[in-house]
């Protein structure tokens, strides 16, 4: 399984990968992931990536592609991966054409989780992760028994840096401009698969599950 998630920020590309792993043991790449390890770590690509990171904006290529063709040359990778917010622009959609192309990886598929703008809102502002499991929690949406677990175990419910109403209408805008042309881009070159991203967790991964034919 060779994966690409496109989906605006809060569309589930996270959760659902994180799922996927559980019962396929494939690997989650996410460059957001990579970039915020990065920048918690004080390296010098970290320091270059973090006030556009603050911004909303997006990575310079340079730093993101880098970053990616390191990553998919560990051997993990050869059980399948998932490729969770990236690419996000043409030129990195065509530079991982040409990188999976010289490790013989081709993609299977590329899964468009489509979701309304209302419910992306509450998503991304409710949006917190257990600093003690690292369980993607809502607080609108999860259960109050799993938020509770949480903090009884002794974790933070934890908010990302960029999860602010402001940066979040910036990534939003950023996913329209840059990331959204990469749809047709996909479509022409038929691995393009629609999953309604609305409703349930479950429902999402069913959906998902047969779109791809798994
Ligand atoms: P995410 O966790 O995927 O929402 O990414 C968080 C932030 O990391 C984004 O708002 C960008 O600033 C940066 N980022 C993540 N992936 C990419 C990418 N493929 N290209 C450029 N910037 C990225």
């Amino acid at each position: 399984m060779r994966i690409v998630f496109l989906g605006a920020p809060g569309s589930g590309k996270g959760t659902q990968a994180q799922r996927l792993v559980a019962d396929f043991g494939v690997v989650q790449i996410s460059t957001g992931d990579l970039l915020r390890a990065a920048v918690a770590s004080g390296s010098e690509l970290g320091q270059r990536a973090k006030a556009a990171m603050d911004a909303g904006e997006l990575v310079s290529d340079e730093i993101v592609l880098g970053m990616i063709h390191d990553r998919l040359q560990e051997p993990d990778t050869t059980a399948g991966f998932i490729l969770d917010g990236f690419p996000r622009n043409l030129a990195q959609a065509r530079a991982l054409d040409d990188v999976l192309a010289d490790i013989s990886q081709p993609l299977d598929a590329v899964c468009l989780l489509d979701v309304d703008f209302d419910i992306l809102m509450k998503r991304l502002t409710g949006r917190r992760t257990c600093s003690k499991t690292g369980k993607l929690l809502n607080i609108y949406f999860s259960p109050q028994s799993e938020l509770d677990a949480c903090v009884e175990a002794g974790g933070e419910l934890i908010q990302r840096a960029d999860d602010n109403e402001q940066t979040i209408g910036n990534r939003l805008q950023v996913y329209r401009e840059q990331t959204e042309p990469l749809v047709s881009f996909y479509r022409d070159a038929g691995l393009l698969r629609n999953v309604a991203g609305d409703g349930s967790m479950d429902e999402v991964y069913a959906r998902l599950k047969t779109a791809l034919g798994v």
